[in-house]
């Protein structure tokens, strides 16, 4: 699996730690709890659009592109880290945000990876919910296209074979680290969310016969929806890395009952896992990726899950976001 073979622009700080949970899991009394850091990727606060982005904007540098536009959720943590890394390549950023939650309150609107868009550079339109925002997104491209600009379009969260390699090479990352220091893993969980994240890992845990289960934790769709996409991305990924059909239907596994009332909405569990992560660990989570998947894992190793094992939570970054839910957080 020859990941050179594609263009990338170097900027995450890798490999991200890999650290064990020693009071968190006396805590929880389960299973070795560890944790991979890809909230330290680097960038403008870090988190996991990093490793997509350094193959998503080689290609746009590639393609000549002078604008690079993208969209998400108003907290969007993929819009953040795509307004910092055009930055730092001198490409302008043009941004689509979705009103998802409805919220009015103005740390949501305003704070948080808001105020980080902007401290960047990028521009901004928004957007009500429930309309198809990929499609929007080239709608707005075409719009800035016919104005003379050369616009790169990122899909939503990064996710499509060319930002999962990222995902590829950070699977390679972490197997090596577990050799390394001799740990046997007996499960890695995860948020996932538009599925560029867990359908890279599971292409590269599976192409290389890591024989590690993955589960995501959903933050948004049903679990079949979700397992559906993170399937199709992974066929196509592990097609372009020549390692077509290396991903059974059965390897993707989604447990999407704790996203609650909806995407970016706190359930309990999202606020007791930041809670958990900050008192025993020092660490943040945000409440609309990590700590969901975070909540998730928790609630299954209170239902015994993993016993006497050893697990391996990557933290997906998103701590900007929490200055966008200062309400939900004090209540
Ligand atoms: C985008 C994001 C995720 C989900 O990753 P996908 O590749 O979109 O599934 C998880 N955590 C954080 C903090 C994110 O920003």
């Amino acid at each position: 699996m020859h990941l050179a073979r594609f263009p990338r622009k170097f900027v995450a700080h890798l490999p991200t730690p890999l650290e064990r949970l020693d009071r968190l899991s006396a805590h929880l009394g389960g299973p070795e709890i560890w944790i991979k850091r890809d909230d330290c990727t680097g960038l403008s606060t870090g988190g996991n659009k990093t490793r997509k982005l350094e193959f998503l904007m080689a290609e746009a540098e590639e393609a000549g592109a002078d604008t690079v536009m993208t969209q998400g959720a108003t907290q969007s943590n993929h819009a953040r880290q795509t307004a910092a890394f055009a930055a730092r390549m001198g490409m302008a950023c043009h941004i689509l945000l979705e009103d998802r939650t409805g919220s009015n309150d103005p740390e949501y609107k305003f704070n948080g990876n808001v105020l980080l868009d902007r401290l960047h550079g990028a521009t901004f339109e928004t957007r009500g919910p429930g309309l198809d925002m990929n499609a929007e997104l080239e709608a707005a491209a075409e719009r800035l296209r016919s104005e003379g600009r050369k616009v790169y379009a990122i899909p939503g969260g990064g996710s499509n074979p060319t930002g999962a390699l990222g995902y590829v090479n950070a699977a390679f990352e972490m197997l090596g680290q577990f050799n390394d220091a001799g740990l046997r893993i007996d499960h890695i969980v995860t948020a996932t969310g538009s599925a560029g994240t867990q359908a890279g890992l599971v292409t590269g845990l599976k192409a290389t016969n890591a024989g590690i289960p993955l589960l995501g934790y959903g933050v948004r769709a049903p679990k079949e929806k979700q397992e559906a996409n993170v399937f199709a991305l992974a066929e196509k990924t592990a097609g372009i890395i020549g390692a077509a059909g290396v991903v059974s239907r059965s390897d993707v596994v989604a447990d999407c009952d704790h996203v609650g009332e909806g995407y970016g909405i706190p359930t309990e569990g999202c606020l007791e896992a930041i809670r958990l992560f900050a008192e025993f660990e020092g660490l943040l989570l945000d409440p609309v990726y990590s700590a969901k998947g975070a909540a998730g894992m928790i609630h299954d190793i209170r239902n015994g899950r993993w016993r006497d094992g050893r697990i391996v939570f990557l933290h997906t970054g998103g701590a900007a976001g929490l200055f966008g839910y200062r309400g939900a957080l004090e209540g």
